[in-house]
């Protein structure tokens, strides 16, 4: 049996077809518009689950939408293990793509594979031709050796391949994060009748159990797990990479809010002075400047301060550097953490 469970996430351009792929692979529907109409409230919203050939356990998560993309994969980036990249035949690789691409590399995400979707719309010729363009585009990223499917997403064709091809991919995939302490950065909090206080998210690192004692930072709030659910089953134990729901023990849900960290007490620091190296993405048009007020976004947490340029009073766009950000409130934090810094919508830069 596999010490853990994986995570995958979606990449792509708008209409590519990654929500119908999801279905196609899993037979979830992740959209919410769509699905909430039909089920109401439901944690798993956005994330699929799949038993891959293998037998290996496997989470998706749906991009619900372009400008939700760098949030989505950052809340999930430490636990992510690849991306399949949808590119629909028809139009093949169009701005968002190129943009997920320079963000993938950016949050370090190197695993995946290139899925070109809606061959049933596209004739034999136009498939060679655009597969050609596709595989030069991707020759100068993280996705220059990756596996490439044929798929519909809507006849099913090329579905059972792709399956074969995830499996392929997590074979090789680090097995690292079952051990050590517990990280599950908050993204929603509700309140059960008669049961309490339930949080959801995907656990980033080790094994969750339940009775044990745990903190919610920042806050130094001690709890204890009193149960958990996967896919919507209750079980003893939750492994890294798992999308949980977590019943608290003695906690209100206005102690707990979207955006704190479960955790191990004590097993990550806490702090509102971050040490950080910087890039400015070339696809925004601004330099970053010394004591800019800035939005940072890490795991599901956000917080405003003001970032102090270490060498530079400038730091154009495709530039690197180091800095210092001061947060008006304290973040969890380890080194080697992905990060994501807002200026103005929608520009981002990214660091590590
Ligand atoms: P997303 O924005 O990338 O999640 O795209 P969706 O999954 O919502 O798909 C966008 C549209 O393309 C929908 O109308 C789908 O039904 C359609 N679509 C998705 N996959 C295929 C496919 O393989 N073939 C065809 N013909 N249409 C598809
Ligand atoms: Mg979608």
């Amino acid at each position: 049996m596999e010490n853990r469970h994986y995570l995958i996430g979606t990449a792509g351009h708008v209409d590519h077809g990654k929500t119908e792929l999801i279905r196609a692979l899993t037979g979830i529907e992740t959209d919410r518009l769509k699905e909430e109409k039909k089920r109401g409230i439901s944690i798993e919203l956005g994330f699929a689950h799949l038993t891959l050939p293998s037998g290996r356990e496997v989470g998706i998560v749906d991009v619900p939408g372009h400008e939700r993309f760098v949030r989505q994969m950052l809340a999930g980036a430490t636990g992510m293990d690849g991306v399949l990249l949808v590119i629909a035949a028809d139009e093949g690789i169009m701005p968002q793509t190129r943009e997920h691409l320079d963000i993938l590399n950016l949050l370090g995400v190197t695993k995946g594979v290139v899925v070109i979707n809606k061959i049933d719309l596209v004739d034999q010729e136009w498939l060679d031709l655009i597969q050609e363009e596709i595989r030069e585009v991707l020759a100068e990223t993280i996705f220059a050796n990756a596996p490439l499917y044929l798929v519909s997403a809507q006849t099913g064709v090329g579905i059972p391949e792709l399956k074969i091809g995830i499996d392929r991919l997590l074979e090789n995939a680090e097995s690292k994060t079952a051990n050590g302490p517990i990280r599950l950065p908050i993204d929603r909090v509700f309140s059960i009748q008669g049961f309490g206080t339930v949080v959801t998210g995907t656990l980033h690192n080790g094994t969750i159990n339940i009775g044990q004692e745990v903190a919610v930072e920042p806050g130094h709030r001690f709890t204890k797990v009193r149960s958990l659910q996967v896919h919507n089953q209750n079980v003893e134990s939750a492994k890294a990479g798992q999308r949980v729901a977590i019943n608290l023990a003695g906690i209100n849900t206005d102690e707990v809010e979207k955006g704190k960290v479960i955790i191990t007490p004590g097993a990550y620091p806490v702090g509102n002075i971050l040490d950080l190296r910087l890039k400015n993405l070339v696809s925004m048009d601004k330099p970053i400047i010394h004591r800019q007020r800035v939005r940072f976004h890490i795991g599901t947490t956000e917080a405003l301060g003001r970032i102090h340029l270490l060498e530079h009073e400038e730091l154009p766009p495709g530039q690197e550097g180091y800095a210092q950000i001061l947060l008006e409130e304290p973040v969890v934090g380890a080194a080697q953490d992905r990060f994501v810094l807002r200026f103005y919508s929608p520009a981002y830069t990214i660091g590590g």
